[in-house]
Formats: C-alpha cells, sequence, structure tokens
C-alpha cells in the first residue's frame, strides 16, 4: 500500500530517526510556508525497494531559495546556492546533505548541453528524469506518492524504462545509467527502451557530450559494488566502444575485472579508503593500449594527473613489480622492493598473477599485514646505532620488518630489534 501513513513509515525506516527527523522539519515548514515541497529521485525509487538511501533530494515548487534558506536556517546546516541553476545545497552539522532545486521545466538546447532552468510544475520535473523508476516523488506537505509514469509497477515487473522515445537522444549519458540501475537492482531494460537505447548508439552521440559528464556516469558504474556484471553488460551492447574504439568485448579483461573484483570484495584487510576503484577498473580495460596513447584520450582529460598515469602504466608497472619479487629470495629485500609500489599497482599485480602462486600469497600478506608491520626503532635511531645514511637506512628498516614478520605473534620489543641490528643487521651492511 502506498496510503501516506505507511509512506510516512517506510520513509522512517529506510532513512533511520535521525535523517527523517530533517524530512520531517522540511515538511513542516512546508505547510507553515503553505509551499509545495516534494521528496524526489533515488531515494523514492529506494524507499519502494526498501533499500536504504541517504540521499535527501527534495523540489520545491516555485523558487526553491527562500525556503531553503529557512530550513538551513531551521537544522544550523550552511545553504549554498547557485543561482543560475536555483538549486542549493544545505549542509547540516553532522554532514548529510540535502538538495534542494526548483521544479524544473528544463529544456536542452542541443543533445547534452546542461539543461536550462525556468520554473514549473513537478510533473513536468519529473518528466524530464531519466526512467519511471526514478520519477516518482513524494510530498511533503502530505506523504502521498506521486507515481505519473507507471514506477511502482516497473518496480514490480523489475524493469528500467525510459518515459518517452528521445530520452537517449536527448541525454545520451541515460544509456550508462540504464545499464547501471539494470544491473545493481538486477532488473532488466525493457523491449522497447532497449531497443531506443541501441538505436541511439548507433547515433554516436557521446562525441557532443562533455568528458566529464559521461566520466561521472562511468564513475559511478566502475564505483558499485559488483562491476563487473555492469562491463559485462556494457560490453554486450557495445557501450564502451563508443568512448575508445579499443574497449570492444574482451574475455581476457572481463577476466581480469572479475578478479580485480573478487580482490576488492574480500579487501577488508586492506582498510584503502584513498582506493579509486575506477582508476583502477581503467588501467584494466584501457590495459592494450600504450601509455602515450592512454593520457590523451578525452575522457580521462577530468582525472588528476596522478590518476591518468596510473591508468596508463598501472598494468605494465604491476608486471615489473611481479618479475621483481619472483626473482628474489630473500624476505628483506622483497619487503622492501614492495614497499617502494603503490597499493594500487600491488592490487593489479595481485590481480595478473593467480592465487597458486607464491608472490600473489606474499602480496597479500604484505597488504594485510606486513605493511603495517613496522620496526619501533626508526631510521634516525638506526643511524644513531651506525648505520651509514643513505639507501642502508631502507635496507635496516627492511631487514628489521622481515625480522618481525617472522617472529608472527611473539613481536619482539625494542630491546630485541637493538638487539637485531647489532649482531645480524650491522655486520650484513659492512660486508657490502
Ligand atoms: P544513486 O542511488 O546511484 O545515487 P540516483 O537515482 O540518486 O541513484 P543520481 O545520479 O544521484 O541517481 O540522480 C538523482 C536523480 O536525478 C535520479 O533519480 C533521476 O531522477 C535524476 N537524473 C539524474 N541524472 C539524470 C539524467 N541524465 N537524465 C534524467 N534524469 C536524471
Amino acid at each position: 500500500s502506498q496510503r501516506p501513513r505507511h509512506v510516512r513509515k517506510m520513509l522512517r525506516e529506510i532513512l533511520g530517526k535521525k535523517n527523517f527527523s530533517y524530512l520531517e522539519a522540511a515538511s513542516e515548514l512546508a505547510l507553515s510556508r503553505r509551499q509545495s515541497v516534494y521528496l524526489v529521485g533515488g531515494i523514492v525509487r529506494d524507499l519502494i525497494l526498501r533499500t536504504p538511501n541517504f540521499d535527501i533530494d527534495l523540489v520545491v515548487e516555485g523558487d526553491a531559495q527562500p525556503f531553503a534558506n529557512a530550513l538551513a536556517e531551521q537544522l544550523a546546516g550552511r545553504l549554498r546556492f547557485h543561482e543560475r541553476f536555483k538549486t542549493g545545497v544545505i549542509i547540516l552539522p553532522d554532514g548529510l546533505r540535502i538538495d534542494v532545486a526548483s521544479s524544473r521545466n528544463e529544456y536542452y538546447e542541443s543533445p547534452g548541453a546542461l539543461p536550462s532552468v525556468t520554473v514549473g510544475s513537478i510533473k513536468r520535473d519529473l518528466y524530464r528524469r531519466d526512467f519511471s523508476i526514478n520519477a516518482m516523488a513524494v510530498s511533503l506537505n502530505t506523504f502521498e506518492l506521486l507515481d505519473f509514469f507507471g514506477g511502482v509497477q516497473d518496480i514490480r515487473d523489475r524493469k528500467v524504462r525510459v518515459l518517452h522515445n528521445l530520452s537517449f537522444i536527448e541525454d545520451p549519458t541515460r544509456m550508462f545509467r540504464a545499464v547501471r540501475f539494470e544491473q545493481r537492482y538486477e532488473f532488466d531494460i525493457g523491449d522497447q527502451t532497449l531497443k531506443l537505447l541501441r538505436r541511439a548508439r548507433d547515433l554516436d552521440l557521446l562525441q557532443h557530450i562533455s568528458s566529464q559528464r559521461i566520466y561521472d556516469e562511468l564513475r559511478h558504474m566502475l564505483n558499485e559494488e559488483y562491476p563487473s556484471r555492469h562491463i559485462a553488460r556494457l560490453f554486450e551492447l557495445d557501450l564502451l566502444r563508443s568512448l575508445h574504439s579499443s574497449m570492444g568485448f574482451d574475455r581476457k579483461t572481463l577476466e581480469l575485472v572479475s578478479s580485480m573484483e573478487d580482490l576488492l570484495v574480500v579487501s577488508d584487510f586492506l582498510r584503502m579508503e584513498d582506493l579509486r576503484r575506477d582508476v583502477l577498473y581503467l588501467a584494466i580495460l584501457l590495459r592494450s593500449l600504450k601509455p602515450e596513447q592512454i593520457i590523451d584520450i578525452p575522457l580521462l582529460q577530468e582525472l588528476s594527473r596522478r590518476d591518468r598515469q596510473l591508468i596508463a602504466l598501472g598494468f605494465s608497472r604491476s608486471a615489473e613489480l611481479l618479475q621483481c619479487i619472483h626473482s628474489e629470495g630473500k624476505l628483506w629485500r622483497k619487503l622492501r622492493l614492495v614497499s617502494q609500489y603503490e597499493n594500487d599497482i600491488i592490487l593489479l599485480a595481485m590481480v595478473r598473477s593467480n592465487s597458486q602462486q607464491r608472490s600473489w600469497h606474499f602480496l597479500r600478506d604484505y597488504l594485510r599485514s606486513y605493511a603495517n608491520t613496522l620496526p619501533i626503532l626508526r631510521g634516525d635511531e638506526l643511524i644513531k646505532m651506525g648505520v651509514p645514511e643513505g639507501p642502508a637506512v631502507a635496507d635496516a628498516l627492511c631487514m628489521l620488518q622481515a625480522y618481525i614478520v617472522r617472529r608472527g605473534n611473539n613481536r619482539p620489543d625494542r630491546d630485541e630489534e637493538e638487539l637485531f641490528v647489532q649482531r645480524i643487521v650491522m655486520p650484513c651492511l659492512t660486508r657490502r
């Protein structure tokens, strides 16, 4: 049932008590200001799907700015408002963001241009959206569900459906979005929608779209939990080739993507918050190109230099890393080697070797524990103990680290480390 009382209850469930209280504040404000305000977009879809979602997107009929101001003030948040787009974001003290937009009657001046904005009604606003499942709203005045385009039915039927025949032509990035929602929820793109998608794909429309908008969609997809499904479908629909001619279907690429996904799914041990999944997957997707070809791909110009270099060089650097540790017998020398590579390269190296190989296990252990098994003694202390300044310090630290690793749970204390340096490390260094 989608009766208001029920909608309210479901919202409280998927948002949690605190976030729901923000929505209640918006609702009271809408009533007291006699202004129509709606909750829109992905969160309404996820409400029907009963999936948690914390993206609060509001649409205000008429001018959103005074409403957004009042709401920000009431919730002690900060408001940033873009006059030109008549949209704003309120950032609450706990970090939650509330997007506020004026209901808009966008028209696209040319396919892929940013929409111009004039104030219009909620139904028109929803009609401008990509798929029926994303084009529902909840009125915050009444907590009624507004479903003009059959979104609820499509969720029941597990279908991704555009709202009209020109949808993909109006905005070709929706081709990627269709795949993203289809694969994320294990839905199907509807038959007619699929026909329209293929037709739009053959028109080569992406050329006219800014790299930033395309990359945004691609990044979203590659950051999904199971991107291999998304990539498989993109291959099947031949959508990646429209981004770069080298990205046609390739079984080996798909295998590598799957291994990366497996690795990242079980990688709770990695604690790598700064890991850029999209960049890792692109390094795999574009691995057959030469670095100088990759650096110049327009789509990648949005990325930082570091990320682009990782995409361009990551795969070959990972081969080099594997080669080196393979030919290195001593643990401390292996440690010294890997420590010079970024975590991303280590992951790529694991993906291109396999779990039957010793180097794979070494790299996993390195990421899992060795990298955090650092000696108590610091470089300057080693120098005071007689280790010559320069690369020998790093050598000594790695020898110490290897010693700690070998001791396992019986971690040496400071005295034992000092003893090890005097008895083992120093003679070894002076012998060279
Ligand atoms: P997610 O759960 O991945 O955040 P979302 O539905 O919130 O999904 P967003 O990209 O944040 O996706 O977009 C928010 C809403 O804006 C969508 O639900 C959709 O209604 C609308 N929208 C976004 N991009 C487009 C587009 N290219 N064309 C039409 N409508 C769009």
